[in-house]
């Protein structure tokens, strides 16, 4: 799809704790496809998740990017023509998105906490598998009409459900049920996902008032003209439902490459937890950029 235009990948670290070799790996992968395109790669640092974020964080991100051997051209700390590269200062580019969506009647406020919605799925779930947002707070077809003329005081949706008035509404994306979305996954061949099974309406917009990883994610890989998205096959699932947030606002998607997941030996998924296997760690402990590479047999 983007084959003609020039190749622009991206690195998007989250610092909310330090970078493992999980993460390396599939930053390596990117940086490869994109020196075998003769492309571009931009870091973007992802640092919305306020609660979480620490500044020394970003520090020591830049630092064991650089350290393992990742350089790129545009970022929060080389400047480029998409700057800025740090999301939380992109706040209105998100609500510019977030209103866009809200105008074509795409969105409800929800106030259901993860608690309601586990109460409300009655279906059994499988280990970390995300929950199917069962539609508590989704306005009937006919209300669709009120919510949109209404935006500026309380929408109908959200008076409903007074059990949670106290909290300010998130986002959701509604989606459309029994859609099939399929992809061409670089790396894995071809993906489908049926909304409203597979996944459900999805948050765009978080209640402490800040956009969701999906819609900064797409409104981000589009202004910054990505053309092929690498990252972790965690993200396969999001994948669909950003192809939706990119359809709702007449972006063009990317191409996507999804990474198989390291895992430690114990057969787990490598997370920021994991402090043994932490770039930071694996270095003071005197690994080389080169002997961790060694490891990975051939990627
Ligand atoms: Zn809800």
């Amino acid at each position: 799809m983007n084959s003609a235009s020039h190749y622009r990948g991206r690195l998007a670290p989250s610092p909310t704790g330090y970078l493992h070799l999980g993460h390396a790996r599939t930053f390596w992968r990117a940086q490869a496809r994109a020196r075998a395109r003769g492309g571009t790669l931009i870091l973007r640092n992802e640092d919305m998740d306020a609660a979480r974020f620490k500044m020394e964080f970003v520090e020591a991100m830049l630092e064991d990017l650089r350290w393992f051997g990742l350089a790129w051209s545009e970022g929060p700390d080389v400047g480029g023509a998409h700057a800025p590269y740090n999301q939380s200062e992109r706040m209105e580019i998100y609500r510019a998105a977030l209103d866009q969506l809200r105008a074509q009647n795409l969105i409800y406020p929800c106030v259901c906490s993860r608690k309601d919605i586990q109460a409300a799925v009655t279906a059994p779930h499988l280990g970390d598998e995300e929950l199917v947002y069962p539609g508590t707070c989704r306005p009937k077809e006919g209300d669709q009409q009120q919510v949109t003329s209404d935006t500026n005081s309380e929408p109908s949706a959200f008076s409903r459900t007074t059990h949670h008035a106290s909290r300010s509404p998130a986002w959701r994306f509604r989606v459309s049920d029994g859609e099939t979305i399929s992809f061409h996954d670089g790396n894995f061949g071809r993906q489908s996902f049926v909304a409203g099974r597979d996944f459900g309406d999805f948050v765009v917009w978080r209640g402490d008032g800040v956009p969701a990883y999906q819609l900064a994610c797409v409104v981000d890989d589009a202004a910054m003209r990505i053309t092929e998205v690498v990252r972790g096959a965690d993200l396969l699932l999001s994948t669909a439902r950003q192809l939706l947030l990119y359809r709702a606002l007449g972006m063009p998607a990317p191409d996507f490459f999804h990474c198989e997941l390291l895992c430690d030996d114990a057969g787990q998924r490598l997370a920021k937890r994991h402090d043994a296997l932490s770039l930071r760690q694996l270095r003071a402990r005197g690994e080389s950029p080169a002997s961790l590479r060694a490891g990975w047999g051939g990627h």
